[in-house]
């Protein structure tokens, strides 16, 4: 089953008087284990549809399903639940809360989870900032840590609540290349080795190329799918003119 499914969604904004059709029909399948880029240039409505699939923001018309559910069909408790529990979010600004230190910053979150006992917290916290290698940084606040520690921060907040897809609008834009391509190989290590879904998007030709699935949109629509096959990427143009779902 689809981790994510996204179906004939469209978003329009009304801006003043005027609408502004940020996506238009857009069907997506994301299977579970996947690396995908949603690549395009800036203003073609990646940030959007991230945030549509993320619950962060709801479709004009179109449905979403996370895990199988529609996430139309939910209370605003069960979306927070649902948000908390199986998405996690990673921003070009890295979103940090500046008062809290960095293993704060990834307790904050798991506060949601009532289950979990504060010693199950602080051993989840511990585990994630190590696996972002920012164990000896716990203490550090957002401003004493550089760009990158930044974003290692936020990944780890992401993947501490167990979220089965980690959306990352973004993630590398306001890093240098080699800071931000280091953040990419540690999203792609942890896809490999724990399962977790990404889904991130970019303008970054270098970056789109570490995906192994990508989706091309412009002006608010779907133009080209592409499967990585070695070194090369095989696109398969939007097969929406048939009945078929485009899968990926
Ligand atoms: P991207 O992330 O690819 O740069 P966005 O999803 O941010 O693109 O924006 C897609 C389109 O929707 C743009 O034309 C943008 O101006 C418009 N848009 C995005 N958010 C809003 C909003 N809150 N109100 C009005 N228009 C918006
Ligand atoms: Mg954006």
């Amino acid at each position: 089953m689809a981790i994510v499914q996204v179906e004939n969604v469209n978003k329009r904004y009304l801006l003043g008087e005027q609408e502004v059709q940020a996506l238009t029909d857009i069907s997506l399948s994301v299977e579970p284990g996947v690396f995908l880029a949603i690549a395009g240039p800036s203003g073609s409505g990646k940030s959007t549809l991230l945030n549509i699939i993320g619950c962060i923001d709801t479709p004009s018309n179109g449905r979403v399903l996370i895990d199988g559910r529609d996430v139309s069909g939910q209370t605003p408790d069960e979306l927070a639940d649902l948000r908390a529990r199986t998405i996690g979010f990673i921003f070009q600004t890295f979103n940090l809360l500046p008062v809290l230190s960095a293993e704060e910053n990834v307790e904050y979150p798991l506060l949601q989870l009532r289950e979990l006992s504060r010693s199950e917290r602080r051993e989840r916290v511990k585990h994630y900032l190590a696996m972002v290698g920012l164990g000896k940084y716990a203490t550090h606040r957002p401003n004493q840590l550089s760009g990158g520690q930044r974003q290692r921060v936020a990944i780890a907040r992401a993947l501490a609540t167990h979220s089965k897809v980690v959306l990352a609008d973004e993630p590398t834009a306001n890093l240098d290349h080699k800071t931000g391509e280091g953040i990419l190989r540690l999203m792609k290590d942890i896809n490999r080795k724990a399962g977790t879904t990404f889904i991130f998007s970019t303008h970054d030709r270098r970056v789109m190329n570490m995906a192994d699935r990508l989706v091309r949109i412009e002006d608010g629509q779907i133009n080209a799918l592409g499967m990585r096959a070695g070194d090369k990427w095989v696109f398969v143009q939007d097969r929406r003119t048939t009945d078929e779902e485009p899968e990926i």
